[in-house]
């Protein structure tokens, strides 16, 4: 499978043998990504090779994250020592749909309130006229 960043900067091509991923909640994982939570695909890290090479953020003493400095896309996590395998964020993929989470990880600094949506009202992006109008006004169409 292909992915990469938002800018388009960084690309990677990873070997992917099933569709089990994990949301990982951990307060580090949080404040890396700015996010209640992070998608990640748990894989060998020789089955990834960069096409362009990410930057690595030293997160912790242990641990390093790929991420691209142009954009600033979180591309992953990979432990410095002690481990062949690495973590991809699954929405850097060019299509993260096939991906189940399997299990939580973090979950001490789980923020439940965000777990359980399915009942909250949905809205599309192409329902929402004010963007719809600022897209074809800048570019003529919608993106992709
Ligand atoms: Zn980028």
């Amino acid at each position: 499978m292909i992915g990469g960043c938002a800018c388009g900067r960084v690309r990677f091509i990873a070997r992917i043998d099933n569709d089990e991923a994990y949301l990982c909640h951990c307060r580090m994982c949080q404040r890396a990504t700015g996010s209640i939570s992070i998608a990640f695909k748990n894989l060998k890290a020789a089955d990834v090779r960069w096409e362009a090479e990410p930057d690595w953020y030293d997160s912790s003493p242990i641990a390093h994250r790929p991420y691209c400095r142009e954009c600033g896309t979180s591309l992953g996590f990979r432990f410095k020592e002690g481990s062949d395998n690495m973590d991809l964020t699954v929405a850097a993929l060019d299509d993260p749909s096939r991906f189940k989470p399997k299990h939580h990880f973090g979950a001490e600094s789980i923020h439940r309130a965000w777990l359980n949506t399915e009942e909250l009202p949905e809205t599309r992006t192409d329902e929402y006229q004010k963007l719809v109008d600022k897209w074809m006004q800048a570019t003529g169409k919608l993106p992709d």
